[in-house]
């Protein structure tokens, strides 16, 4: 006689309501893996916080069952609240591509707990683990960092196929254009799929424009710079910020690196071989006034309003050696992040009163998010192909949108779930149901 099989169970942790703090329970019989471990930076109502991380507590005298944590990429909503939990966890092993773990690693140097720190390090796509009665399997998640992992978890009544943060790049600066349609393997008649999809671009029409039409622009500014330069980003766009030093040489311009995420993030993508550039292009910000002005290039952190980051400081004139002058140019290179608008409004206000040429999104495409866009989503839906779908990691508005867009091309409602933080979606050999709705915030 068949014995009955456990139900599956999927519960996030975080990243259901918010943009951030994104983390995923998968439960199976005794056996549990955990997806992403990430924070989320305060909002504006949130005075005196630095950051918020997911709740662990459901996880409580259940540690012992947990068979690996996985990582999809190395930005900070994904990894930045692993020194915070893994000490609360028993320290389970974390499995990741090299990058990630690299970035993962420089935290847990940092929070002086990297003797504690076990990891596995993924090296191909081809590769596959068994963590308790989960068969884990990998595929590249195209996205604005390298060595995106999107993850396939095996269990004998769904294939659950989670892209982590993904995008499409049909013009890439390097390797080949993304496509999805391998996932649709994992729909079968025996065993259905459950594509769980990032839904941050989930409002925006269109798809998702290239890293090569970005380049474009950027190079376009740059070639036209009367003054210096100024470009916000955030310090995990490694990939970008390594094409615009590659332009900087180009153009026999120097470059400053600025602010601390920024020029540790480079260095260890430069050490590892990821960024190919000559040492000289990069000055240090003290030896900026050296140069002639059309000569300097700044790359730095606080694009999205943060209070003491660089970009900030310098619009505040609290910067020690930068001060914008009228005929600088001063390039958003960086979405907002829902929850930033008023800040970043202001402190974009307070760079057109400093000089000429402010630049952001309205006015060119110099960002180009990591995320899908609505046409992206309609056809990643038709590429995977799955059977039921699980809009995830963003505000629950955003949720809402994403399903309506798979409605849009015929997506059964029926077959799509969204979730909160802490809401139990339950899987049986027979049925699929939200078994448990949060109750408390
Ligand atoms: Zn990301």
């Amino acid at each position: 006689m068949l014995s009955k099989q456990p139900n599956l169970r999927i519960i996030p942790l975080g990243g259901q309501e918010e943009v951030g703090r994104n983390m995923t329970v998968f439960e199976y019989g005794s056996d549990i893996v955990i997806l992403d471990m990430g924070l989320q930076f305060p909002e504006e109502d949130m005075p005196g916080i630095d950051y918020v991380i997911p709740d662990v507590n459901s996880l409580k005298g259940k540690e012992k069952n947990i068979r690996g944590i996985l990582l999809s990429h190395g930005h900070l909503d994904h990894i930045g609240a692993l020194p915070h939990l893994l000490p609360k966890l028993n320290w389970p092993t974390v499995y990741a591509s090299k990058l990630t773990l690299v970035l993962a690693r420089k935290r847990f140097e940092e929070a002086r707990l990297l003797k504690f720190f076990k990891s596995y390090e993924i090296r191909t796509e081809q590769e596959h683990l068994q963590l308790g009665n989960f068969k884990i399997n990998f595929f590249t998640a195209t996205h604005s960092i390298m060595d995106s992992l999107g993850v396939i978890i095996q269990t004998p009544m769904v294939n659950v196929i989670h892209l982590g943060d993904w995008r499409y790049d049909r013009n890439p600066t390097s390797g080949s254009p993304t496509d999805f349609s391998h996932l649709a393997n994992w729909n079968t008649e025996k065993i259905p799929s459950l594509l769980m999809m990032e839904a941050i671009g989930s409002t925006k029409e269109g798809y998702q424009i290239s890293e090569q039409e970005i380049y474009k622009n950027v190079k376009q500014i740059l070639e036209n710079a009367p003054g210096r330069v100024v470009i916000a980003t955030f310090s995990s766009m490694v990939e970008r910020v390594g094409w615009i030093i590659k332009i900087a040489e180009q153009l026999n311009k120097k470059v400053v690196l600025d602010g601390y995420s920024m020029k540790t993030n480079i260095e260890i993508a430069k050490k590892l071989g990821y960024l190919k550039f000559n040492e000289k292009t990069i000055i240090n910000v003290k030896s900026i006034n050296g140069y002639p002005n059309n000569k300097i290039i700044v790359i730095c952190t606080g694009a999205q309003g943060e209070d003491r980051a660089v970009l900030m400081r310098i619009a505040n004139h609290e910067h020690r050696h930068i001060r914008l002058k009228k005929s600088d140019t001063v390039v958003f290179s960086s979405s907002v992040i829902p929850g930033n608008e008023r800040t970043i409004q202001r402190l974009k206000d307070n760079l057109y009163r400093q000089c000429d040429n402010v630049i952001h999104k309205e006015i060119m495409d110099v960002h180009g998010g990591g995320h899908g866009q609505i046409e992206d989503i309609k056809l990643l839906i038709r590429q995977a192909k799955p059977k039921y779908l699980l809009p995830v990691y963003a505000n629950h508005y955003l949720l809402c949108e994403a399903a309506k867009v798979a409605g849009t091309i015929g997506f059964p409602a029926n077959n799509i779930f969204i979730l909160d933080n802490g809401s139990i979606l339950e899987i049986s050999e027979q049925e699929i149901k939200i078994a448990e709705k949060k109750n408390t915030n």
